[in-house]
């Protein structure tokens, strides 16, 4: 009787999972596993939103796999030390788990290497369609510029999309945790797993996606980067779905897991620069607490960038071109250090990523792969073109509701109560080309 392990970390789904499908197909019995491993806790990035989720998460991988037979076994403490804690316990002799790339995942791999050696398989193209590395420029370890990427990921081969188990095998009597949380939660967070991931896959119309995705108010991006942070669903299964389809929307749509995948092979080639910046400019960032914190709170008097952070306390979750702005208004309009921002959002966000948070802020402020690394989003501008006709404002900011169509976004000219421009619409980009020596 042969054991394995399939060591779940950032892969909570049954289908298309290189981890369980190579321990099941390889020995006759699987101990699903996971982890509660404090060194997350200390990293910062166990917030009450993303624990909240992952709570959902392994509720449904647990559910799921007892209708093959098996069941999850959750244990706390240092991810290599329980596993192989687990190994002792059920005679199971090799591990399987997906290669990360974040300084964390890598960490975790060297202390799994050390206490298993070849016993330990670590499975590709589990968290990202095209493992980092695997298409990189002549010459570079990585590509910097998303384009010629983009182009190289469409014609390298994907992997095979896997089935999920039906019938799991797994030792009996092993001991398990579960996971207590603790809030403040967020009001209006998704429901985590892999059924409810599904779910919303099929409810969504990515045909629509190429149309539609920048408008605030209609809302209608796929809402799944959730999912995709926890490995609810496989990347490699969307894209397959989506370019079979080959509609304009789904095309659109798989070019935006392309840039998901694009930021995981820039941070796994260059891992500092989660903290440090990719492309140093010499900023001198502005010193502002009162500024940085109206931002936070939703308080800047530009409700553009007010409904975007306030979607953020309220939800977990911001529309991705309400970060753009949100992001572009800290780090270029303000001039404040991209990592302030960065750590806020991370904080909320049920789909906080180091990759697609750090290198998505870097790309905003101009210290990352952007080609324009001076533009600067100007937020009245934008609110005229992405919400025409000022729905998201009012959605988020109910005092201003009474404010008819676009009117709402320059409240300065009919609601005095609302919060003054922090920084007057005249000076928008001042701060950005002094410092950058633009003019
Ligand atoms: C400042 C800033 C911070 C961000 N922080 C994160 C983060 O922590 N985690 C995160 O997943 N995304 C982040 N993004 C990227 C993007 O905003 C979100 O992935 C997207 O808004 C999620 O909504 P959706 O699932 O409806 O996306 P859709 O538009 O439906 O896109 C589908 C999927 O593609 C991926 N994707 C889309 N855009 C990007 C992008 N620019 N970079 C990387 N992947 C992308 C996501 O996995 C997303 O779920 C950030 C963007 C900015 C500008």
């Amino acid at each position: 009787m042969t054991v394995s392990i399939a060591l779940f970390t950032q892969d909570l789904r049954l289908h298309d999972n290189p981890v369980l499908h190579a321990a099941h197909t390889a020995s006759d019995q699987v101990v699903p596993l996971f982890v509660l491993d404090p060194g997350v806790e200390a990293a910062g990035f166990a917030t009450p939103n993303r624990q909240a989720f992952l709570a959902d998460c392994l509720a449904d991988l647990d559910a799921s796999l007892r209708r093959t037979g098996s069941r999850l076994t959750v244990r706390r403490g240092g991810t290599a030390e329980q596993t192989a804690r687990v190994a002792a316990e059920t005679g199971a002799a090799t591990v399987h788990v997906a290669a990360g790339v974040s300084g964390f995942a890598r960490r975790r791999e060297e202390r799994l290497l050390a206490l298993f050696g070849d016993r330990l398989h670590v499975h590709d193209a589990s968290v990202t369609v095209v493992p980092p590395g695997r298409i990189t420029p002549v010459g570079r370890d990585h590509y910097a510029i998303f384009t010629p990427y983009h182009r190289a990921w469409l014609q390298t081969p994907h992997r095979t999309v896997l089935d999920a188990p039906r019938v799991i095998r797994t030792p009996s009597g092993i001991g398990s945790e579960n996971l207590v949380v603790n809030g403040p939660f967020s009001p209006a967070l998704p429901p985590g797993g892999e059924v409810a991931a599904r779910a919303r896959w099929r409810r969504w119309d990515v045909d629509e996606y190429a149309e539609a995705h920048d408008d605030l108010a209609a809302d209608s991006t796929s809402r799944l980067s959730p999912y995709l942070h926890f490995g609810c669903l496989s990347p490699t299964e969307l894209t397959a779905r989506a370019l079979r389809r080959g509609s304009t929307g789904a095309q659109a749509f798989a070019r935006q897991l392309a840039w998901r995948d694009f930021h995981h092979q820039v941070l796994a080639a260059r891992p500092d620069a989660a903290h440090r910046d990719y492309r140093t400019r010499d900023d001198h960032w502005h010193h502002d607490e009162h500024e940085a914190e109206a931002w936070r709170q939703g308080r800047t008097g530009y409700p553009i960038i007010d409904a975007g952070m306030r979607q953020l306390a309220h939800e977990g979750w911001m529309h991705n071109r309400a970060r753009l702005l949100t992001a572009s208004f800290l780090a270029k309009t303000l001039y404040l250090d991209w990592r302030i921002g960065a750590a806020h959002f991370l904080s909320l966000l049920v789909d906080g990523d180091v990759a697609n948070n750090q290198l998505n802020w870097q790309w905003v402020a101009g210290t990352g792969t952007d080609t324009r690394p001076n533009r600067i989003l100007n937020p009245l501008r934008q609110a005229d073109r992405y919400d025409p006709d000022g729905s998201y404002v009012r959605r988020w900011l109910p005092e201003l509701a009474h404010l008819p169509g676009p009117a709402v976004h320059r409240p300065w000219l009919l609601a005095p109560d609302y919060p003054d421009p922090i920084i007057a619409p005249d000076a928008l980009t001042v701060r950005l080309r002094r410092a950058r020596e633009l003019d």
